[in-house]
């Protein structure tokens, strides 16, 4: 009998301990295969280019013939390190990435011949100036205004110089065809994460957040096994039965900050205490995959405004994100919104309000979480949400007719009557 992609993974009382199992196994040793994949470019003569954000255009990296590998880092380890040069009081994505380049502990970036970085936060800007003491760098100057016609016109001048850069950094001429072909390659890429993602949409999703998070933390563009690897997730989990019993479960949407590889507890506190992330809004999710270049016409301004509609808390007004989430929880019909605050990150802080209004505005139960990587925000995170679920439950089965009580949950129907 065929199993489901995510009961080949899962025991009955554990999922965490049985992850190393096929066919989500070659997800989990992500940082293998992208380290692999990297030393065999490495010795056939590719360059390595080191990203920390997701307004870097990879198509120009994967143009220039080189590896695009993201180093934002997920570490609370690293982050500890960090502090030895950095505030305490910093976002401990900021500090993690520093803390590995003080360390000398992410290969990744002992291996890279060029990092690209933009200015986003104020942490990031200042970090970025530390980093280039010992990393070659290039900084992108972001616009912030995202409605400002001026702003793009700056945007596509940095992008534009990158193109420069990396073309006299490596001795190389980039031309439009390579740029193309590698918004082809990006665009197939973004697609087949939207496609990951669209498996949550089930009333019983095949798999959980932390899984889906997993699998879509590729570290290094367009790797080819990984887009084959995703085909086979896909495919396995449109062919078979679910198993799981996500049905039951409280339906979360998750926005906020990234989640960068390392971190993914937080993923495991929401669902240890009886949730399913259908939906991750971030930049560890859908958010850099909604839009792809579109091919054809003049291609620097197309990769220039794909990545300038990014909506991050970075811009102002950022009134894309709000339309973002409306439209998620239309298409995934979360029970509550949680928002993710790295603590310290201020732009995101200040935005909550206006989620939480939103929230309110679709009837949805929500709540903002702060978190450094520390476990000790274990506890007391997991009292917050459980305290959500139990709303977004209780107000869920008052909400439901008993139709589809009957189609979700068939034993609970006569409680409902
Ligand atoms: S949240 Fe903003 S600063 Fe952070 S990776 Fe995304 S775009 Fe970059
Ligand atoms: S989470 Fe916030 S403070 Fe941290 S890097 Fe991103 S935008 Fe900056």
């Amino acid at each position: 009998m065929k199993s489901s992609v995510r009961s080949k993974c899962q025991c009955a009382k554990s999922t965490r301990s049985t992850r190393k199992l096929s066919p989500l196994a070659w997800f989990n040793d992500m940082v293998s295969h992208a380290y692999e994949y990297a030393v065999q470019a490495k010795q056939d003569g590719r360059r390595i280019v080191g990203t920390m954000c997701e307004y870097t255009p990879r198509e120009l990296i994967l143009a220039a013939g080189a590896v695009p590998v993201c180093l934002c880092g997920g570490s609370y380890e690293m982050s500890c390190a960090a502090e030895r040069v950095l505030p305490v009081n910093l976002c401990p994505l900021i500090k993690s990435t520093y803390g590995f380049s003080l360390e000398k502990k992410n290969p990744f970036l002992e291996m890279a011949d060029l990092l690209v970085a933009e200015t986003t936060c104020d942490g990031k800007k200042k970090m970025y100036e530390l980093l280039a003491k010992r990393h070659k760098m290039q900084v992108l100057e972001l616009p912030q205004k995202p409605d400002d016609k001026d702003a793009f016109i700056h945007w596509v001048s940095e992008i534009n110089k990158l193109k420069a850069r990396l073309e006299s950094e490596f001795g190389i001429k980039i031309t439009d065809n390579d740029l193309r072909s590698a918004v082809r390659q990006m665009n197939a890429e973004r697609a087949l994460k939207r496609e990951l993602y669209s498996l949550m949409k089930s009333d019983n999703p095949p798999l959980t957040g932390h899984d889906v998070l997993v699998m879509s933390n590729n570290l290094i563009a367009c790797m080819p096994e990984y887009h084959a690897k995703c085909r086979e997730i896909i495919a396995l989990a449109k062919e078979t039965p679910c198993r799981l019993k996500n049905n039951d479960k409280t339906r979360v949407l998750l926005t906020g900050v990234p989640v960068p590889h390392g971190a993914e507890a937080v993923l495991d506190i929401i669902e240890d205490n009886g949730a399913v992330v259908v939906c991750q809004e971030n930049c560890s999710g859908l958010k850099p995959v909604m839009e792809d270049v579109v091919e054809g016409g003049d291609v620097i301004k197309a990769i220039a405004k794909k990545y300038y509609h990014l909506p991050c808390s970075v811009m102002t007004p950022n009134d894309d994100r709000f339309r973002l989430l409306e439209r998620l929880v239309h298409d995934y019909r979360p029970d509550c919104i949680v928002d993710l605050v790295w603590r310290t990150c201020i732009t995101y802080d200040v935005e909550s309000a206006q989620v939480k209004e939103l929230s309110g505005r679709l009837g949805l139960p929500f709540l903002k979480i702060e978190a450094d990587y520390s476990p000790s925000d274990q506890a007391r995170l997991s009292v917050r949400l459980k305290a959500l679920f139990e709303t977004a439950t209780g107000r869920k089965r008052l909400s439901l007719t008993p139709a589809v009580a009957k189609r979700l949950w068939p034993g609970k129907q006569a409680q409902l009557q």
